[in-house]
């Protein structure tokens, strides 16, 4: 078994700051991650300038790199059952940190299971990949911020963005933008934004009610106070915020809340030697994840000077955090009607679901949630509809290979 000084399971901004952070003051630091590379969602499958000094950072010996490496399950004795495509091992830590990041809410409407409907970072993940879109009619709706970095994306590599269909009102999108004031990079972001986006119709206080097609979505009906109208188009975009990816704290029995897992100012969970950073503390965006990662390396290593430069710095990023989940946290949801899909793994529909006292009782007889994804999309969507709460977490947190279970079961039965 491998035993290290810092785990960080998670290697997006945050995870990739706190590892060089850690390593430049000698520390053995292994960094996993399920993608092929560093980067996390918003670098992902990117090889630019403004990721290779990150990159290039981690080229040290103090860091091990796990990558195509998923956490299967959080054991006793501060140790990580982990799988890659070739074989399953056991790591042991010191000290642990979850940056686990986020993923997209997405919310059921009817259509939205159509193909051409993705999620918004979803169609930016599959455009990446060499999906082609020049010449595509694309809309974008939905909420949250990263509509724009989207949108301009989207309109980089050619696509036609036919609208942008946010369903904040405009006061709360101006209130969103004055607080943006203590944050010139971020002006001069949006700024940046709004000018590669002229054009494009913009509508605030916009609800996607249906996304038509039969066999491919073809159009999006869209209302907007009283008015209903139909946009015609080849791809629908379309996602409700981010929410954080909280299972692995939870497995390892970390008090959390839907948006956030808990932890003190110095980042620590309610677990001795665990703690939390970037988007799996609240979404907050790519400069707090950064701070983040400095200020835990700061925090294990005891490097009170650093401590209080990086607090300062979170502190001032977590306040961007606080305005973006009273402008875009609470998505409003569309009455759905009895046929529309919720789990789109088990097709499990709404009407399905009436009967359901909660996430057990919905899994136990309707097999929502047990597919592929093992409820990452439905999870939230219930939680957010139904008000469900999650079900306890239990290994294998992702779906793994029969002999990566039996080892599990021999560890388990090891330790009983
Ligand atoms: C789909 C999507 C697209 C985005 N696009 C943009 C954008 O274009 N512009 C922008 O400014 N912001 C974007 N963001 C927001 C941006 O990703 C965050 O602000 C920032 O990257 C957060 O960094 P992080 O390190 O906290 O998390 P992330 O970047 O999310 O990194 C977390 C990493 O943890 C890994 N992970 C999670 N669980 C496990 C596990 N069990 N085992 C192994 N690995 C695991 C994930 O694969 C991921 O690589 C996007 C977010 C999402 C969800």
């Amino acid at each position: 078994m491998q035993s290290y000084d810092v785990i960080i399971i998670g290697a997006g901004p945050a995870g990739m700051h706190a590892a060089h952070a850690l390593a430049s003051r000698g520390q053995h630091v292994a960094l996993i991650d399920d993608n092929p590379a560093a980067g996390g969602q918003i670098w992902r499958g990117v090889n630019n300038k403004s990721i290779q000094p990150a990159r290039a950072a981690l080229e040290s010996p103090h860091i091990t790199t796990y990558y195509q490496t998923r956490v299967i399950a959080t054991l006793a004795s501060q140790q990580l059952l982990v799988e890659n495509p070739r074989d399953a091992h056991l790591l042991h830590y010191r000290h642990l940190i979850i940056a686990s990041g986020a993923r997209e809410l997405l919310l059921p409407v009817a259509g939205w299971t159509l193909p051409g409907v993705t999620g918004i970072g979803g169609l930016q993940a599959l455009v990446k990949a060499g999906m082609p879109i020049a010449n595509k009619r694309v809309v974008i709706a939905g909420t949250g911020p990263l509509i724009w970095p989207v949108a301009v994306f989207l309109r980089m590599h050619g696509a036609h963005i036919v609208a942008i269909a946010e369903q904040q009102s405009l006061p709360r999108l101006v209130r969103f933008g004055l607080h943006l004031a203590r944050y010139p990079r971020k002006i001069w972001q949006a700024v940046g934004y709004a000018a590669q986006l002229i054009g494009v119709p913009f509508m605030a206080d916009s609800h996607v009610i249906a996304i038509t097609g039969t066999t491919q979505s073809t159009g999006v009906r869209i209302q907007r106070g009283d008015h209903q109208f139909q946009l015609t188009c080849d791809y629908v975009a379309i996602g409700h915020h981010l929410v954080p990816n909280l299972d692995i704290a939870q497995s390892l029995g970390c008090d959390t809340t839907p948006a956030a897992v808990t932890t003190t100012g110095l980042l620590a969970t309610t677990i001795p030697h665990v703690y939390a950073i970037g988007e799996a503390r609240g979404i907050g965006g790519l400069d707090c994840a950064i701070a983040e990662g400095h200020l835990v390396a700061a925090v294990i290593c005891r490097d009170t000077s650093a401590i209080t430069q990086w607090q300062q710095r979170v502190a001032h990023e977590r306040q961007l955090a606080t305005a973006i989940a009273a402008t875009f946290a609470t998505p409003a949801t569309t009455p759905l009607a009895d046929d529309t899909i919720v789990c789109r793994c088990e097709d499990v529909t709404h009407a399905q679901l009436q009967h359901a006292r909660d996430w057990r009782t919905a899994k136990l007889q309707q097999r929502c949630g047990m597919g592929p994804c093992q409820g990452r999309i439905c999870g939230a969507a219930t939680q957010h509809l139904y008000g469900w709460g999650p079900d306890a977490v239990r290994p294998p947190l992702r779906p793994a290979r029969v002999a990566t279970l039996a080892l599990l079961q021999t560890i388990s039965t090891d330790v009983e």
